[in-house]
């Protein structure tokens, strides 16, 4: 029997790699700006930008350049020497926010790992041993490691895996309240997402940020923003919580940092940084100068004023025509910047599916929510062919 390439890659797929991912079913071979091509010469229009990461889309010149400069000069030494591009990242990245010092490493979930040591840590160095909690929020997702995976309460993500991390406090997001009865002087940390993105795209209010950021005075508790989603221009601002005028003593970001490459970066004040000493945390791979090469010109263009008023810009044209179409299934449409959900009244799956078909690339956000996250680099007309493709797609699967 003669089977084509592609059903090779999809069979072998399945007979080769663990199957802890539903993968959408043709094969991704090539992209050009926010479109992607498969082994079969379909065309899609990403919506998801391999999960808010792509920034500046596919094929971008510069950041190719920066890739394979750097990989015909050095890609990796470790940590025990010193090369330029690492330095110059972290010093782009405090000038660039409330930061003092930067820590490197290779994920989200390693980013958010080392936000709950460097917190324990501050608490340590005090001689505070019982200063342990770490406080979380409702439909947090904050990583899939034990630590991360802990302060992620959803049972589905959680219970296969335990015992998990002890001395985690859940509290509702966006409740004051709540807040108020979770953070005590045990509390070494509170994480939260400025926009929470797997858990459906909630905005925390400048109000919720604000009490945060009390109680945590209050307390000497450090507070933690995950921007792995929400940061890097996503929102309209380069980090999100500029919206708020809140700021943390530790962020962490990620997912679009080196433009598609594996990078995270724990920004942190003086105050946490002076905690930290020789040995007492590491990765090996972390800041290499190829991976900080690119990311670097990720940051230099994603923080440009000019970059920040197109994504504001698309971002508003965005939820304006989503909030046009008119069809019963869209409860919805909330978000700020580029990231973007449309609640639905039904399941998302079977409009991704169908959105295949119509050349969308769109990823969920839960059971039922559309969630919107595309290359920040996107333009009005995307957004018309989306509204078009998706009004035709919606009023199909709601007939
Ligand atoms: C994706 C994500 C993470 C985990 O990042 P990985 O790079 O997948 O480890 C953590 N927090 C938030 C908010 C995320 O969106």
């Amino acid at each position: 029997m003669v089977i084509n390439l592609t059903d090779q890659i999809i069979e072998q797929e399945h007979d080769y790699i663990v199957q802890t991912y539903k993968r959408a079913p043709f094969v991704l071979v090539h992209g050009e700006g926010v479109t992607l091509y498969d082994s079969e010469g379909n065309a899609y229009l990403d919506w998801a930008a391999g999960i808010a990461v792509n920034a500046l889309g596919y094929g971008d010149p510069e950041l190719t350049r920066a890739i394979s400069t750097a990989a015909s000069s050095l890609i990796h030494v470790s940590n025990l020497y010193l090369t330029a591009p690492g330095v110059e990242l972290a010093k782009l990245l405090c000038e660039q926010s409330f930061a003092d010092k930067v820590f490197f490493c290779n994920s989200g979930t390693e980013a958010n790992e080392g936000a709950i040591k460097f917190a324990r840590k501050v608490a340590y160095e005090k001689g505070l041993t019982d200063k342990t909690e770490i406080v979380c929020f409702t439909n947090a997702f904050h990583g899939r490691t034990i630590g991360a995976l802990s302060l992620t309460p959803r049972d589905k993500y959680q219970k296969p895996f335990a015992p998990l991390m002890p001395n985690v406090v859940v509290a509702e997001f966006n409740s004051i309240e709540n807040a108020k009865a979770a953070i005590t002087d045990k509390t070494a940390a509170v994480i939260v997402e400025p926009i929470q993105g797997e858990g459906g795209i909630n905005v925390a209010t400048p109000e919720f940020l604000r009490t945060l950021r009390d109680l945590c005075d209050q307390y000497h508790a450090i507070l933690i923003y995950d921007e792995i989603q929400c940061g890097m221009g996503r929102t309209g601002t380069l980090w999100a919580y500029e919206q708020s005028g809140v700021t943390p003593d530790i962020l962490t970001a990620a997912k679009p940092l080196a433009g598609g490459l594996p990078i995270g970066a724990i920004l942190v004040t003086e105050k946490v940084a002076s905690a930290l000493h020789p040995g007492d945390h590491g990765s090996t791979f972390a800041g290499g100068p190829l991976i900080t090469s690119a990311a670097r010109v990720v940051l230099e263009r994603v923080s440009q004023s000019e970059f920040l008023a197109h994504v504001q810009r698309v971002g508003t044209y965005l939820r304006e025509r989503l909030s046009e179409i008119n069809s019963p299934l869209i409860q919805t449409v909330r978000g700020q910047g580029l990231m973007v959900a449309i609640e639905l009244k039904v399941d998302a799956a079977p409009i991704i599916e169908e959105g295949y078909k119509h050349g969308l690339i769109m990823v969920n956000a839960g059971t039922n929510v559309l969630r919107l996250v595309p290359p920040l680099i996107v333009e009005e007309n995307h957004v018309d062919t989306l509204v078009e493709r998706l009004s035709t797609i919606l009023a199909k699967v709601g007939s």
